[in-house]
């Protein structure tokens, strides 16, 4: 048989690392609820389960599957994407200095404002993607953490993962990478010089918006690493069982949907470009869009379902369209199958630079046409 590693990712992914059930063949693991675990006959825990607040065995099968497809030595799944960052933030020793972008997912961005305003870390942010204000922004020897997002939310501007690490261990700093919307089969922030990989697994690792997760995954032994788990031990806030299980069989198709809705998004972000009612369609596919270059070399596997549109005339103009549309459905969060659409200034709040007239969406896997001319009528409408 084909060592396990010499296989493509895809594959690893589809098979869900082939772990089919020795006792009974099942082609699917089994879903492990147990909150305890039984002691053996000399007292010993039997494969390293006590209880499971540390984690089951359904939550370290999804760790492996996410380890292998990030290229990663280690990997950690949360209850919830924030639940993950807030963990790397409080393993940080007090009082240290965090940069993250101004524009970035904007309840991480309140997270870091919120320990910042109580004394608990020192942050200054930079503008997405310019890589001179993220050396700016940087404070050798104190700054701790540089988090960055790419794609960002927002206008996904892109940052160029191999020329942040190198700001960032200039400066003795580690490097985080939301990679939450280039996921592994697109990107793999680790192989690039990233120290952590995050994503929200609610999104694309999941794909099919039934469960909140976080993953952070890293390839070094990094010294904050036991921190960060023990942080997780502390608050309970491992994946459980059966979320773990459903994303599991949500991992199983992430390439096929990543492809899927990268092909949906360019031709929908071709054709509204020259749209009347449209002033700019921001897409990093899009050779017009700033960090296009860097995209193209960072996001091997396509350029993802996420855009946003600047509609044309006042902030009215835009939220009737997210009102009009019938197939893109008006809600927040993102890679799921079904394609959304968000008020991004409504749901984000003032204060995070979202201009409003603008629309965010995330392209899901239907007919293209389908989701041309539900934009199109909800345009005409709104019009
Ligand atoms: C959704 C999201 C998060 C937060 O993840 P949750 O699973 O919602 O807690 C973080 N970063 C990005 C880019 C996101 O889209």
């Amino acid at each position: 048989m084909q060592r396990r590693n010499t296989l493509s990712p895809q594959t690893q992914a589809a098979q869900a690392l082939h772990m089919l059930d020795s006792a009974n063949g099942a082609v699917v693991p089994p879903m492990h609820s147990a909150s305890t675990f039984a002691r053996d006959e000399n007292y010993e825990l039997r494969e390293g389960f006590i209880y499971s607040r540390y984690g089951s065995p359904t939550t370290v099968q999804g760790e492996q599957i996410i380890a292998e497809l990030e290229g990663a030595k280690s990997t950690l799944l949360f209850n919830s994407g924030m639940s993950a960052t807030v963990a790397v933030v409080e393993a940080l020793p007090m009082g240290a200095h965090v940069v993250a972008q101004s524009m970035m997912y904007h309840v991480g961005l309140n997270w870091l404002n919120r320990q910042a305003s109580r004394g608990v870390i020192g942050f200054d942010s930079f503008e997405a993607g310019n890589l001179a204000a993220l050396e700016a922004a940087i404070k050798p020897g104190q700054t701790k953490l540089v988090w960055i997002e790419t794609p960002a939310n927002g206008d996904w501007s892109i940052t160029d993962i191999k020329a942040a690490s190198r700001l960032a261990h200039a400066a003795g700093a580690i490097l985080m990478c939301d990679s939450t919307a280039a996921p592994p089969c697109t990107t793999r922030p680790l192989e690039l010089g990233a120290d952590i990989s995050f994503h929200s697994a609610t999104k694309y690792l999941n794909g099919h918006s039934d469960l909140t997760a976080g993953v952070l995954s890293v390839q070094a032994d990094l010294p904050i690493w036991s921190e960060i788990r023990s942080v997780r031990d502390f608050q309970g806030t491992v994946l459980p069982g059966f979320e773990a299980w459903l994303l599991i069989r949500g991992l199983r198709t992430l390439f096929v949907r990543y492809d899927q809705a990268s092909k949906n998004a360019l031709a929908l972000a071709r054709h509204f470009t020259s749209h009347p009612a449209i002033e700019r369609v921001l897409y990093p596919g899009l050779p017009s869009h700033p960090g296009h270059r860097v995209a193209a070399a960072q996001m091997t596997g396509g350029f993802g379902g996420m855009m946003s549109l600047l509609v044309r005339g006042a902030e009215g103009r835009a939220l009737a369209t997210a009102k009009g549309c019938r197939v893109f459905i008006p809600a927040t969060s993102l890679g799921g199958v079904e394609s959304l659409i968000e008020h991004r200034r409504t749901v984000a709040g003032p204060g995070h630079g979202i201009p409003g007239n603008l629309l965010r969406l995330s392209i899901g896997i239907e007919a293209m046409d389908d989701l041309i001319a539900d934009l199109e009528q909800a345009l005409d409408r709104a019009g």
